[in-house]
């Protein structure tokens, strides 16, 4: 079994610590891996290593650092196939939705960050100054599971582009990816002390190095619970936080619209990554007198989902990340249940190993369900009714979240509701996302955009010179 070691100061090093996290595969529950379980004196150096390494990188020429970040954006195309194999048996996403999902994106949205930043302006004239952008400091990255490399990428790429030094914690069940990716960076020119890795709890290692003193920016993905400790912790020091929570998006079908493309968008959100993503389109919101029509072409569609042994090709919805999540997931269902709505599909675990749920619809939800309120991060759909465009949109706003969502209907009319709804991005009709737009939350879905130059802007300090 491997075991690794910490990266920082242009090396990998022991753990002050001596005790290891074990990473399971969790469709076979075989522990696959050992990384080290840090600890406290690991993170002080891991932050010095960052701290002294930030003045010269700052310093470097905008255009040589991006040709640093190219060497990564090589290294990782050069070594695809570990990373899928990676992502496959550390998150159990089948191995076609590793290969067609989370690499490409990977892959586009770092492209498409080091495009843009080939016309970014650090320096502008403005009346009566000279405004100068430039990095922060140190930036600590702390990253959730559901994608191991891509969640980091987002992270690591604009921040250094910006000129600032990184620290990256990725989540524990999920480090493989994060120690191929310091590897590949090992194999390049990076100067040393510019990228770092610790691995460890979050609540401990992960909390410790959110308020380190010289840490100057906290960017975290996870959970909005989590997420809001960290924005309580960077007060006293005044740090700056880029935050990207949870989400409960919607997809509002309207009356005209392609009702198959529609239960395909929320299909392909919601079960791809076994409904861990923080953009799953997970409330389906349908006119009252389309819900039959709806509840047949559900159940259409679904015949030919396969959920299973993610390594194999034709697998659609592999395990749960966890046992832990299993349970959570089984529990919304039951909740689900209790509160009154009614099982269109699926509702089960399945018996086998590994944590594996069985794709589940409900019908008959209301918003004010738990079910309908609550990030449940498994492949889990709501269908809600609606009367009138008014009430959908009412709906799609009633929610303490808004990361995502999607109109399905007559362009024109979706593009209205499109603007009307409170969230950080929306897709129209058959339209995806694009690698170079903005990404991220309204309400408690997070603070601050990535992606393109809005992520790079989020890790940038602004000095006004007047001479
Ligand atoms: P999580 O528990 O918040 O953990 C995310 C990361 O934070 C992990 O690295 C974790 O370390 C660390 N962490 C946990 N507690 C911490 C603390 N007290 N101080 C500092 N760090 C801490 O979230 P998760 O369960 O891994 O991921 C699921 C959640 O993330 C969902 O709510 C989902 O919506 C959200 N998410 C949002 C986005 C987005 O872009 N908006 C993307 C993906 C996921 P350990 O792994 O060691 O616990
Ligand atoms: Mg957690």
């Amino acid at each position: 079994m491997k075991e690794y070691k910490l990266y920082y100061d242009g090396q990998w090093k022991e753990s002050d610590g001596n005790e290891f996290t074990e990473v399971e595969n969790p469709a076979t529950e075989d522990i696959i891996a050992k990384v080290p379980k840090g600890v406290k004196s690991d993170v002080d150096k891991v932050v010095q290593s960052a701290s002294n390494a930030f003045n010269e990188w700052n310093a470097t020429e905008p255009s040589q650092r991006a040709e640093y970040v190219e060497q990564i954006l090589d290294g990782i195309k050069n070594r695809q196939e570990e990373f899928v194999e990676a992502i496959v048996s550390e998150l159990g996403a089948p191995k076609t939705f590793s290969e067609k999902g989370h690499l490409p994106l990977t892959l586009n949205e770092m492209e498409a960050t080091l495009n843009e930043f080939k016309t970014f302006n650090f320096k502008e004239e403005t009346k009566g100054s000279t405004v100068i952008k430039e990095g922060f400091g140190v930036v600590a990255c702390v990253t959730p599971w559901n994608y191991p490399l891509n969640q980091i990428q987002r992270k690591i790429t604009p921040a250094l582009l910006a000129g600032n030094t990184v620290v990256v914690k990725p989540a524990s069940m999920t480090p493989i990816s994060a120690m191929i990716l310091a590897d590949i960076i090992d194999n390049t020119d990076l100067p040393k002390g510019v990228f770092n890795l610790v691995t460890g709890s979050g609540s401990v290692v992960g909390d410790y190095l959110t308020k380190h003193k010289d840490v100057s920016v906290v960017s975290f993905t996870g959970s909005t619970s989590v997420g809001s400790d960290m924005y309580k912790n960077a007060a006293p020091n005044i740090k700056k936080v880029v935050l990207e929570l949870g989400g409960k998006s919607p997809l509002i079908y309207l009356k005209g619209g392609d009702v198959e493309l529609a239960v395909n968008k929320a299909a392909t959100t919601f079960l791809d990554n076994a409904g861990q993503s923080c953009v799953a389109l997970t409330r389906l919101l349908v006119p009252n007198d389309q819900l039959d029509e709806f509840k047949s072409v559900i159940k259409d569609q679904y015949k030919n989902i396969i959920v299973g042994d993610p390594t194999e090709e034709d697998v659609d919805v592999g395990p749960l990340i966890s046992a832990g999540q299993k349970e959570t997931v089984l529990n919304y269902i039951e909740k689900g249940k209790e509160e009154g709505a009614e099982i269109l599909l699926g509702g089960d675990e399945i018996d086998r190993e590994g944590y594996f749920v069985e794709p589940t619809v409900f019908v008959n939800v209301t918003n004010d369900m738990t079910i309908a309120q609550e990030e449940i991060f498994g492949p889990v759909l709501s269908v809600i009714t609606y009367d009138n465009v008014e009430n959908a949109v009412e709906i799609a706003n009633d929610s303490d979240y808004g990361l995502s969502g999607a109109v399905v209907g007559p362009h024109e009319q979706a593009i209205e509701v499109a603007q009307k709804m409170r969230t950080g991005n929306i897709t129209v009709n058959e339209a995806q996302v694009s690698p170079e737009a903005p990404f991220g939350g309204y309400k408690e879905s997070g603070l601050g955009r990535e992606n393109g130059v809005y992520g790079i802007e989020d890790y940038l300090e602004i000095k006004a010179i007047f001479s």
